[in-house]
């Protein structure tokens, strides 16, 4: 810790914060941002006016610095420094030093616009451009404006854009923190390989056989590929001659290992090992492991898309861009001079990769972040006249406006509704927000909660229920509810009441192979989720959150309905002739419900004519994931809402072009939405 670069600058790190509202720092991965700025500012007194909150993108990296920071002052983690995360809140009066995701800040300054308890803001990894940290860029430019004299912003990133940003915040001041990098040699492939796995495994191996000792980092791209790497490498190894080579030890180090797993990358090897951390890319910027002098990068990131004309998600595999790739390097450089094998030619990364990563605003959908926008209500910060430091397309933002509407959180002038202001602050997504307030008017919340918990957990819990698999899940012989042919939501519905029938049994999980921590936090996110609606309710709604099912009641009639109203924008009708289905949405696509589901064709082999989905998402093809069978006569008033829709009037009559440091993307003329998506007989 105490040579980490960052400690060198820290007079000038604390001159330049006493003079300026905002400050960018910009400083090499691992240089000891996320860690030591708060430390600084805390033993420069900042702490005695507030506390200090450094946000990150990801939750892993909250956790794993806030354990870091309070191992170094030797405090318990929650007292003096803490963490907050969806779900997970662990600090205490005490807490001046707080680490948490930019998302769970944006939900704080819903209840205190002014932040009023922080003292300084550090937005940390401003490079990773999430979308909430976007937003937040946004909010901090007003907030210096309204707390000038007792608030300070700080800015960090690893890379350098820095000016970008300074601009943004009317050229407040860039501190360089020049790393210690030593030089790293790159190496690139003669050609791209057919399987990235089998390459960077060959390369691994070459690495343990022929190189000196140092660890090694594999940049993979998701768990299932890190899983099956791991285990060839640990086959690979152990065959190779006792005593050829160093002992080996190899790790896996993504978002979904549970925390002590995490930990593991962190203490160092014993003599004579070598260890081999097999990770996504959040060993890019977001954790830095000591140790490693060998990367070998394939060159892939798994990135989620939206597009926001189908609607459509997309897991995508796709190229890094220079600025990632010279990150990963990096990583080899920071003890002593590394190597890095790129497993592609140089030509492709000189003319094939983008320069700088495309922001995440610019890939997702945005309907959270315009009825966030919406609903702190101030004047300046409508999404229409909010600031970007890279604005979000006109074709995302009528998407948003759209989905709002069509689920009641806005009127048809694109006004926040009162149902939009309670939705805004649960900490859910947009629709299922929607549906826990139905669910509470029809009076079957206690069954939405469940059903809430458990998509906020489920493509961890049941097998073969993961994102970027087409695995049939192999429920038959775990011997789990069925949905009873209404879908897999209602199967999650039943999952977990029937373990709240056995008084929470860990073996009941472990018989019906559900992982055990997944299914303990649906129960602690239910819990939390129905006092949050209490909370809000003070009054306005009727929370009946406490109910158990009822045997008499097996249609979940009143659970599906709010379901539907929730997802609105998310409904299918069955093809006249077979299986498939078609998306009612504004360009309809032609889909099949994922092989995952329990979603099964009755006795003359049809499945329900409407269903709403949770997600519709392009594997090898667009599949429907969790699906849920709703009545016609509660999808015709949706319809008929989708015909009145008009897109001038939903953005106030404002021009959908937004502002932005940079040029906005093209416009979409004003038009009366083509409501294409209607089946001609409902028209
Ligand atoms: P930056 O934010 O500039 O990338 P960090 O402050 O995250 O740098 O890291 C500084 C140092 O602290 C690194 O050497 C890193 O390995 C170490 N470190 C960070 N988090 C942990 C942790 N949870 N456990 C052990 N060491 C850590």
């Amino acid at each position: 810790m105490a040579n980490l670069p960052i400690l060198q600058f820290e007079e000038q790190i604390v001159e330049t914060v006493d003079r300026n509202p905002v400050v960018v720092i910009i400083g090499e991965t691992g240089s000891g941002k996320s860690t030591q700025l708060s430390q600084i500012l805390h033993r420069r007194g900042y702490t005695k006016s507030g506390i200090i909150g450094v946000t990150q993108p990801r939750r892993v990296a909250a956790v794993s610095v806030a354990r870091r920071v309070a191992q170094e002052l030797g405090v318990h983690l929650g007292d003096e420094v803490g963490y907050a995360i969806r779900f997970e809140d662990r600090t205490s009066e005490r807490t001046h030093i707080k680490y948490l995701t930019d998302g769970v800040l944006l939900r704080e300054s819903l209840s205190n616009p002014e932040l009023s308890q922080y003292s300084v803001i550090i937005l940390d990894e401003a490079h990773e451009r999430s979308l909430n940290t976007d937003i937040l860029l946004g909010l901090m430019k007003r907030l210096v404006r309204m707390r000038a004299s007792n608030l300070k912003v700080l800015i960090t990133s690893a890379t350098l854009d820095g000016e970008k940003v300074s601009n943004f915040f009317s050229n407040c001041p860039i501190l360089s923190v020049p790393g210690k990098l030593y030089p790293v040699e790159i190496l690139y492939s003669n050609e791209r390989p057919t399987s990235y796995l089998e390459a960077s495994l060959k390369a691994a191996l070459d690495i343990h056989i022929r190189e000196p000792e140092g660890d090694v980092l594999i940049f993979m791209t998701g768990q299932d590929d890190i899983e099956k790497l791991v285990s060839k490498l640990e086959d690979r190894v152990q065959s190779l001659e006792e005593g050829s080579c160093l002992d080996a030890i190899i790790l896996p180090l993504h978002g979904s290992l549970p925390p002590e797993m995490q930990v593991r990358v962190f203490s160092p090897p014993p003599p004579n090992c070598r260890r081999f951390i097999v990770a996504t890319n959040i060993a890019e910027t977001s954790l830095t492991v000591d140790g490693v002098v060998y990367v070998i990068d394939s060159g892939y990131v798994k990135q989620r898309q939206y597009n926001p004309s189908t609607g459509m998600y997309s897991l995508d595999v796709v190229q890094i861009s220079k600025v990632q790739a010279n990150q990963r390097a990096g990583r080899a450089g920071r003890t002593r001079p590394g190597k890095c094998y790129r497993l592609y030619p140089s030509i492709l990364y000189n003319d094939d990769f983008l320069d700088v990563t495309v922001p995440e605003i610019q890939r997702s959908s945005l309907a959270g972040s315009v009825l966030y926008l919406k609903s702190l209500d101030l004047s300046d910060m409508d999404i229409l006249k909010f600031e970007f430091l890279d604005p979000p397309s006109s074709e995302s933002l009528e998407d948003a406006l759209k989905q709002l509407y069509l689920i009641d959180a806005i009127d048809e002038n694109g006004l926040i509704t009162s149902i939009g202001r309670v939705m805004a602050e649960l900490p859910l997504e947009p629709s299922l927000s929607r549906t826990l307030m139905e669910a509470n008017e029809c009076g079957c919340l206690f069954q939405a909660l469940t059903v809430a918990a458990m998509l906020s957990a489920e493509t961890t819990l049941l097998p073969g229920r993961s994102k970027s698999t087409e695995k049939k899940r192999k429920h038959s012989h775990l011997d789990l509810p069925d949905g009873s042919g209404w879908g897999d939501h209602i199967q999650l519905l039943q999952i977990f009441e029937e373990w709240d029938r056995t008084n929470y049994d860990i073996g009941w999980c472990k018989d019906h192979n559900l992982q055990v921590r997944g299914m303990l936090f649906v129960k602690d996110v239910r819990k939390q989720l129905s006092q949050i609606m209490q909370k809000i309710a003070k009054g306005s709604l009727d929370v009946r959150a406490n109910g158990r099912w009822n045997e008499g009641e097996q249609d979940y009639r009143n659970l599906r309905k709010a379901l539907c109203i929730g997802y609105a924008n998310q409904l299918a009708e069955r093809m006249v002739h077979h299986n498939g289905y078609r998306t009612l949405g504004f360009k309809p696509q032609v889909v099949q419900v994922h092989p995952s589901s329990v979603l099964k064709p009755d006795d003359e082999g049809k499945l329900p004519e409407y269903v709403v989905y949770h997600e519709l998402i392009a594997t090898s093809r667009p599949y429907l994931r969790n699906v849920c069978a709703v009545e016609i006569h509660w999808v015709m008033p949706i319809l008929n809402k989708v015909k009145k829709i008009n897109v001038n009037k939903l953005s106030g009559g404002t021009d959908l072009a937004v502002e932005g440091t940079e040029g906005n993307l093209s416009d979409l003329p004003k038009k009366e939405v083509n409501i294409a998506g209607v089946p001609d007989d409902h028209k």
